[in-house]
């Protein structure tokens, strides 16, 4: 069985930023595994095309640029907005505008998206919309943990069941 479209992939990895050697973003040593159904769309693209093809057991060790990862750092994704739209009763509430804290915003079309608070004073906000992962060019080390199919159900639900996944 090698990894490829509709295989339940459990992967040990570690995620540094730029080179084997960049700073530590996450790793799954020590823990579980990352499980996941391959081909379905849950990965970046990148990173399922690294490892198809690959037996269990396999080791693997590639870049992926950060345009092809969480994008560009994009410097208009940065704004200013009045403080005066956090306000509720006319007062920020305690501990909302905390520099590096993530935060529920709507954009003018009401959708849902996160942004960091970045900076702020008197009368404005500074509000980054970029992925905190933008313009981070990814690195990933690890090895091919198992192999199986995935069943109807999971394919159905597009998640993995059991170890790993949803327990329902
Ligand atoms: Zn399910």
């Amino acid at each position: 069985m090698v990894v490829e479209v509709n295989k339940v992939v459990s992967v040990h990895y570690t995620l540094t930023e730029g080179t084997a050697e960049g700073n530590l973003v996450e790793s799954t040593k020590g823990g579980e595994p990352l499980v996941f159904i391959f081909g379905i769309g849950m990965m970046i693209p990148d990173f399922e095309s690294n490892l198809q093809g690959m037996k269990t057991g396999d080791q693997f060790s590639f870049g992926i640029p950060a345009a092809k990862a969480y994008g560009e750092y994009n410097k208009s994704a940065v704004v200013s907005i009045p403080k005066s739209i956090f306000e509720d009763n006319g007062k920020v509430p305690e501990g909302l505008l905390e520099i590096g804290r993530m935060l529920p915003m709507q954009d003018q079309e009401g959708n849902q998206l996160q942004g960091m608070v970045a900076g702020f004073d008197d009368t404005n906000v500074t509000m980054d919309f970029n992925h905190p992962m933008a313009g981070v060019d990814l690195f990933f080390t690890g090895h091919v943990e198992s192999l199986r199919d995935a069943d109807p159900s999971e394919l159905e639900h597009g998640h993995v069941h059991g170890a790993g996944g949803h327990h329902h």
